[in-house]
C-alpha cells in the first residue's frame, strides 16, 4: 500500500479513483470515474455501491489507469461525487493514514472516525429524542409491573430517578433496555416523547465573564515567549507544559492562542472530557470569541453545520474531546492537549488512537505548534520532554495565588477499626475533618471510584463473589433499584440471598458511593450531601445544575465518582477525602501505578484552591506503595524518576511497544484456537523469548473473562519499535478478522 503514497495528492483530472471504504480490510478499492462526471479530486466523498449496497467513501487517490492485476470490465463507476471540494484537505487525508498504520485499522476505518457521522452516510440523527415520565404510579401499580413486565419497571424506575425528559439514546446507554418499553409505556400514556431542540452552545446560559486579561506572571511569560516564537516562525514544535494545578496554565494556553488568532490562523483545544470541564471551556469562550464547542449533545446535524463552518474559517477555535483533534481547521496554529495525561484521550474503539500522539502528528503535518499540558505528565510525554529536542518542556513551578499545594495525609486502613460489625467506610480522621468542615461552614469533596451501594457479594465458605449469568464480573447491589446490577452488561437480578454453589448466606462486601453517603448522612444527620454518580446524574442537564448548587452552597459535602475529581475549582472546599486510593492500583496493567498517583494529585488539586487552605486524607490499605507516598508528597519527579526507571527495565513504554491483541467468540474452543492461531503466526516472524526484546504473554485468559455470553482471550505483545514492524503485517492481518482485536496499549 505504500506504494500508493506518491501518486497520493498529484490528483490530475485522471480516470479511476482509490477509494477507502469503512470496513476492516486493510485496503483501498478501485472505481471508475464516468466521463461526464463532475470533478472528483482525493478528499471528496462519493457514493460507490460495494457488494450490493451503496456506501460512502471517500477518495485518497486518483490514477490515470486501472490498478494492475484487475480486469477493467469488473470495476464499478462511482456513483456520484458528493463533494464540490475536498472535505478533507490534503495534511488531514495523510493524518488518517498515519491513524490507521498505527492503530491497527483500515484507512476507511480512520477517515470514518474524522467525519461527523453526518457526513458519513445517508442516515443521520436530525432531532434530539427525550421522554419522560407522566404518570405517577403509585407502590402497587409499580409493584405489578415489576412483577409482569420488569422491563417497563426498570424503564419507569430510571424515568424516575432522572426526574426529567431524558435523551431516549441516553436512556438506552444507561439502562441496556432498547425503546420497546417505552413504547409500550407511551400506549399506556404513562410516559411521553419530546423534542429536545439541542443545545449548539451549552454554556451560552452561562453567564460570560469577559474578563481581560491578567498581568501575566514571569514564570507565564517565559512560556509564552517561548510558544509564541514557534508560532511566529511558523514551524512545528511540540511542547509540554508541566505546571501544578492552579499554576496558571490556562492564562498561557489562552495568550498562545490569541497570538495564533492575531495572525489569522486557528486552533483546536482538546479537553479530557467536554462535560466535566465546564469551567474550561467557559474561559475560552469568554477570551476568545467564535469558539466552536463540540460536544456530545449536538445533533449529527448540528455537528455537520458546524464542521463546515469551522472549514470555511467561520469558527476559528474549536474546543472539544477527543475527536475535536479532526475539526478542519483552516490554516492551523496551535493545538492544545489540556490534562495531556488523562486517559479519554486513548479511544478504546476503533480507530485505537492516542489522541495526544496524533495532536502531535497534525502540528507536524501543518506547521503548528502542539501544547501539551498537566501536573502530572504521562510519562511518554515526560520522557520525550527530558530526552529528545523535539519536545520542549516548560515550567509553571508555583501556583499564581501563592500558597502551596495542601497536604496530604495518608490513613492506614488496617489499623482502622470498624464500629458494630459495620463495614468500614470513614477512618476517624476523615470523620473528624468532616466535622471540623461543617462546623466551619465550608465544603468537602469526597471521591470513590466505585458507584451503587456494595460492589460484590461474598459467600465465605465458597471464598467466590457472585457474578453475572453472562459476565465474569461481580454483581454490584444498588440499593435505589433494591437489585444487583452487571456494570458490563447493565443486565438486573434481583438480590441473591444464598450462594447457588452450597446455599450459604452470602454477605455484601465493599463499599460504593450509595454506601458512603449512607455513612455519611447517618454520622452528620445534619450535613447536605451531594451524590454525583451515573445513578444520580442521568439527565445531561443535572451535570450542571449539581455543580452549580454546590458552588451556590447548597451542600456541604459533595460525594462521588470521577466526575468530582477532574477541573473543578470551587473555592470553599478546604477537604477532600479519598476514600479507596486502592482501587487503581490493583489493576493488573503496568500503568496502574501512574493512574493512582494522577489521580490523588489531582482530587488533592481540587482542595486548597483559596486563602482557607485546605489538607487531603487518602484512605489507603497499602500506605507504603511508592506511587501513593509520592502522590501524598506532590514529588512528580521522584514519581517519575522512580517509575520510569522500572518501565525501562520492563521494555514498557515510553520505552518499548506493548499491544494487547484481543480474542473473542461465542464458543470457549474457538477463542482459544483463535488465539493460539494468532500467537503461532507472530512467532513465527518474531520468536521472541522470556527475557528477549519480544516477548509474549499469553495466550491467557483476560481479568474478565467472559463478557456478555463471549468467550474471551488475550496475548500480550511486548516489542520494540524495530521488530514490531516485522511484526506489523501479521498483526494487520489479525486486525482485519472478526472477534479480533489490535490495541496499542
Ligand atoms: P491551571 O490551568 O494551571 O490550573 P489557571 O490558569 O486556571 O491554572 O489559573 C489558576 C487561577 O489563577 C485562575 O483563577 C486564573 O484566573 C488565575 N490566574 C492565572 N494567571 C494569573 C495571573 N497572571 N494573575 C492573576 N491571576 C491569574
Ligand atoms: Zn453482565
Amino acid at each position: 500500500m505504500d506504494a500508493f503514497q506518491g501518486s497520493l495528492f498529484a490528483a490530475p483530472a485522471g480516470r479511476y479513483a482509490r477509494v477507502a471504504l469503512n470496513t476492516p480490510v486493510r485496503r483501498e478499492f478501485a472505481y471508475h470515474i464516468p466521463e461526464h462526471a463532475e470533478p472528483v479530486e482525493a478528499g471528496c466523498r462519493v457514493k460507490v455501491s460495494f457488494g450490493r449496497r451503496p456506501i460512502i467513501g471517500v477518495v485518497v487517490a486518483i490514477d490515470d489507469a486501472p490498478p494492475k492485476g484487475v480486469p477493467v470490465e469488473r470495476i464499478k463507476d462511482i456513483e456520484a461525487c458528493l463533494d464540490a471540494t475536498p472535505l478533507l484537505n490534503k495534511s488531514l487525508l495523510r493524518l488518517s493514514r498515519t491513524i490507521a498504520d498505527d492503530a491497527y485499522c483500515s484507512w476507511g476505518q480512520a477517515l470514518a472516525a474524522m467525519l461527523p457521522a453526518a457526513l458519513r452516510s445517508d442516515r443521520s440523527r436530525r432531532t434530539i429524542v427525550t421522554v419522560e415520565l407522566v404518570h405517577a404510579l403509585s407502590e402497587k401499580e409499580f409493584e405489578t409491573l415489576e412483577m409482569k413486565f420488569p422491563k417497563q419497571a426498570k424503564a419507569v424506575a430510571y424515568l424516575r430517578q432522572a426526574a426529567g425528559p431524558m435523551e431516549v439514546r441516553e436512556f438506552c446507554n444507561r439502562t441496556g433496555l432498547s425503546k420497546s418499553p417505552l413504547t409500550t409505556l407511551h400506549k399506556k400514556e404513562w410516559v411521553k416523547f419530546g423534542n429536545k431542540t439541542a443545545v449548539i452552545d451549552p454554556f451560552a446560559g452561562r453567564e460570560l465573564v469577559r474578563d481581560t486579561p491578567p498581568q501575566l506572571t514571569e514564570a507565564q511569560q517565559n512560556c509564552v515567549a517561548a510558544i509564541n516564537k514557534s508560532i511566529d516562525a511558523k514551524h512545528h514544535q511540540d511542547f509540554l507544559m508541566y505546571g501544578i494545578t492552579g499554576s496558571g496554565k490556562t492564562e498561557v494556553y489562552l495568550h498562545a492562542l490569541d497570538r495564533c488568532l492575531a495572525q489569522g490562523r486557528g486552533g483546536i483545544v482538546l479537553v479530557p472530557e467536554i462535560s466535566l470541564t465546564p469551567q474550561t471551556v467557559a474561559r475560552f469562550r469568554a477570551r476568545s470569541g467564535d469558539v466552536a464547542v463540540l460536544h456530545s449533545g449536538l445533533t449529527d446535524a448540528e455537528r455537520h453545520d458546524q464542521w463546515l463552518a469551522i472549514r470555511e474559517g467561520k469558527l476559528r477555535v474549536v474546543i472539544g474531546a477527543r475527536s475535536a483533534l479532526f475539526a478542519p481547521v483552516p490554516n492551523l496554529g496551535i493545538i492544545i492537549v489540556d490534562e495531556e495525561h488523562e486517559s479519554t484521550y486513548k479511544q478504546e474503539s476503533t480507530p485505537r488512537y492516542q489522541a495526544r500522539e496524533v495532536a502531535r502528528e497534525r502540528a507536524r503535518l501543518e506547521s503548528a505548534v502542539c501544547v501539551l499540558g498537566s501536573a502530572t505528565p504521562s510519562l511518554e510525554s515526560w520522557q520525550a520532554a527530558i530526552d529528545s529536542p523535539d519536545m520542549q518542556l516548560l515550567y509553571l513551578r508555583d501556583r499564581v495565588a501563592g500558597g502551596s499545594l495542601p497536604p496530604v495525609k495518608l490513613v492506614d486502613m488496617r489499623t482502622e477499626k470498624a464500629e458494630g460489625g459495620q463495614w468500614l467506610v470513614m477512618s476517624s480522621q476523615l470523620k473528624f475533618g468532616l466535622k471540623k468542615i461543617l462546623e466551619k461552614k465550608e465544603q468537602a469533596i469526597l471521591f470513590l471510584n466505585q458507584r451503587g451501594f456494595s460492589p460484590a457479594w461474598y459467600c465465605r465458605p465458597c471464598g467466590k463473589t457472585i457474578s453475572c449469568e453472562t459476565c465474569d464480573v461481580a454483581l454490584t447491589y444498588h440499593r435505589w433499584r433494591k437489585k444487583a446490577l452487571c456494570h458490563y452488561c447493565l443486565k438486573e437480578e434481583s438480590m441473591p440471598q444464598c450462594c447457588p454453589t452450597c446455599g450459604h448466606k452470602v454477605e455484601m462486601i465493599g463499599v460504593g458511593t450509595e454506601r458512603v453517603e449512607d455513612s455519611v448522612q447517618r454520622a452528620f444527620p445534619g450535613a447536605r450531601i451531594l451524590r454525583m454518580d451515573r445513578d444520580t446524574m442521568l439527565r445531561r442537564e443535572s451535570y450542571e445544575q449539581a455543580l452549580k448548587d454546590f458552588g451556590d452552597g447548597k451542600y456541604d459535602i459533595l460525594l462521588g465518582t470521577q466526575m468530582v475529581a477532574k477541573g473543578l475549582d470551587f473555592p470553599k472546599v478546604t477537604l477532600v477525602g479519598v476514600l479507596n486510593a486502592d482501587t487503581a492500583l490493583h489493576q493488573p496493567d503496568f500503568r496502574s501505578s501512574e493512574r493512582c498517583f494522577n489521580l490523588i494529585a489531582q482530587v488533592a488539586g481540587r482542595a486548597g484552591r483559596s486563602l482557607l487552605g485546605g489538607e487531603v486524607i487518602v484512605q489507603t490499605w497499602m500506605p507504603d506503595h511508592p506511587a501513593l507516598l509520592a502522590a501524598s508528597k506532590h514529588d512528580y519527579d521522584k514519581f517519575s524518576v522512580v517509575e520510569l526507571q522500572e518501565r525501562k527495565d520492563f521494555g514498557y513504554p515510553p520505552f518499548g511497544d506493548v499491544l494487547r491483541i484481543s480474542f473473542e467468540s461465542q464458543h470457549q474452543q474457538r477463542a482459544i484456537a483463535m488465539a493460539n492461531e494468532a500467537y503461532e503466526a507472530l512467532k513465527a516472524v518474531v520468536p521472541g523469548g522470556f527475557g528477549q526484546t519480544t516477548e509474549y504473554l499469553g495466550p491467557a485468559p483476560p481479568p474478565i473473562e467472559r463478557l456478555r455470553g463471549k468467550y474471551r482471550r488475550q496475548l500480550l505483545l511486548k516489542t520494540n519499535r524495530q521488530q514490531l514492524l516485522l511484526l506489523r503485517p501479521t498483526l494487520y492481518k489479525l486486525a482485519e478478522q472478526q472477534g479480533i482485536v489490535v490495541d496499542p496499549l
